[in-house]
């Protein structure tokens, strides 16, 4: 629980620039992270190269595909796709705060994981702000029933995972993870995870103009009887590790973050969003509350920041 029930909001020690590729356009993608104010959650700025774009808050009402990737729209045409493995690192480590500038519409895809994110925002650090955080506190139990898959959002006074997969390949079967969410656990048993697809699958994608950016760079490519990828896995169990990583993006956009445990079955991004409209349809299922401050704060205000400094360096490991 530690470093992710901090009582204050954080946002980015400074920028950060990372270049990449687009999985599905194959096109070149250079994205900006800036430090955002307290209470302006993750948002997405779709640059147009003159200082001009669209700004899309990383909010479940902007979810406008969610068939390959999550992709996220203002609802007048401008959109921008694979967001869930850099919402997931953001989350993931505690950013509550940051503007995503981006000059194409889809997150560079790296090497199919959050890693390179993580990386990125663990060399810069985080810094507190004033405001103090939000978290969205599940109140009823939630479920989502959607084409076999199954996904249930509860209450819980943390932030759980368990996460099941069941797919025909021998290669993949059967995989269960169940996880406390921290940056601790995120960084070490789902942050590396990479996206997955089967070779079968490759060329009706590339047919229907998706993919064009899936290498054995960026994806573990499943043959018939054996992993392509000439390093192997990088967890025995990678797969339901890489589903886990996508439902903490894709449960990013919920906008805050979340006290609840969240159930899923065969499910994917369809399915996470589906629970997240599910929950924010019913008012009686959720409600915001802040953190309180710890005692120690209050008594000793003028270490505060520093003991949040020294909470989070312990949570680097
Ligand atoms: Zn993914």
């Amino acid at each position: 629980m530690k470093g992710f029930i901090g009582a204050r909001q954080t946002t980015l020690a400074s920028e950060i620039s990372l270049t990449g590729t687009g999985v599905h356009s194959g096109a070149p993608v250079s994205i900006i992270l800036y430090p955002a104010d307290g209470d302006t959650g993750l948002r997405f700025f779709l640059s147009n190269g003159d200082g001009d774009g669209t700004e899309i808050p990383a909010d479940q009402r902007s979810v406008t595909g969610v068939t390959l990737c999550t992709v996220l729209g203002d609802g007048n045409g401008a959109s921008v796709a694979t967001v869930e493995h850099l919402l997931a690192a953001l989350r993931g480590l505690g950013v509550d705060n940051a503007l995503i500038e981006i000059d194409s519409n889809e997150v560079p895809i790296m090497d199919g994981s959050s890693i390179s994110f993580v990386e990125a925002i663990d060399e810069i650090g985080l810094v507190e702000l004033e405001a103090p955080r939000r978290y969205l506190k599940v109140l009823k139990t939630i479920t989502v029933e959607d084409a076999g898959a199954f996904g249930e959002l509860s209450p819980h006074n943390g932030f759980r995972l368990d996460v099941e997969i069941e797919f025909d390949s021998a290669l993949i079967g059967a995989q269960k993870i169940e996880i406390d969410l921290n940056p601790g656990s995120f960084r070490r048993e789902l942050s590396r995870a990479r996206t997955f697809g089967f070779m079968k699958d490759v060329e009706r994608l590339w047919a229907a103009g998706l993919a064009l950016g899936a290498s054995l760079e960026n994806t573990v490519a499943i043959g018939d009887d054996r992993i392509i990828n000439r390093e192997g896995l990088r967890y025995p169990d990678e797969f339901v590790r890489h589903k886990a990583l996508d439902a903490v993006g894709d449960l990013a956009l919920a906008g805050a973050p979340i006290l609840g445990a969240y159930r899923s079955r065969r499910g994917g991004h369809r399915l996470n969003s589906l629970v997240l409209k599910a929950m924010f349809a019913d008012s009686e299922a959720w409600t915001m509350v802040e953190a309180p401050r710890p005692a120690r704060e209050v008594r000793h205000a003028e270490f505060s920041q520093r003991i949040a400094a020294a909470n989070f360096a312990a949570e680097r490991s």
